[in-house]
């Protein structure tokens, strides 16, 4: 289900150039309204593609406010079933409801880590991707290759 953004609970992140919401998309799908002229809602957020979404949820987990929540294509939300997240300090709880009423609730643990805390690598030494070169598979006939920028589909 890709999410949507209530507009009755963003407050734009107080302001700030890139919200929560832009910040944490993989796929740069949320937008912030400065002007109003997108959704009739100033300085509020939406997802400007929600046919893209990876569906990954991370908007809704670090959204401050609890504003976005996930919505089903229109062809099935009026069978009624409905996904809605509430999140907390420490976890975040998932109020499933199925079409024929029966609701279940999933919680689980989110990171309270601070941002950018983590060790990914650990005592390891960090990967050199630009050494990586395996032809046929990362290395697409010399040229894409990762680590170059020049060599990239989308810029
Ligand atoms: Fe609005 Fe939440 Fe996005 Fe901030 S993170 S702009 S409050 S939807
Ligand atoms: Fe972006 Fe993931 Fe939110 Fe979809 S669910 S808008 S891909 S952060």
């Amino acid at each position: 289900m890709p999410t949507f953004v209530r507009t009755d609970k963003c407050d734009g992140c107080k302001g700030q150039d890139t919200t929560a919401c832009m910040y944490i998309c993989p796929h740069d799908l949320m937008k912030l309204d400065q002007d109003g002229s997108e959704t009739g809602h100033v300085m509020r957020a939406f997802n400007q593609e929600p046919e893209q979404c990876w569906e990954c949820y991370a908007c809704v987990k670090i959204c401050p406010q609890q504003a976005i929540e996930c919505r089903h294509y229109a062809d099935v939300v009026p069978m009624g079933g409905s996904v809605q997240p509430l999140r907390g300090a420490d976890s975040i709880m998932w109020t499933i409801k199925f079409r024929n009423g029966t609701m279940k609730r999933f919680k689980f643990p989110i990171r309270t880590t601070p941002e950018g805390s983590i060790d990914p690598y650990g005592s390891k030494p960090a990967a050199d991707i630009a050494k990586i070169d395996e032809p046929g598979y990362f290395n697409l006939g010399g040229v894409q290759k990762p680590g170059n920028p020049d060599a990239l589909i989308r810029k």
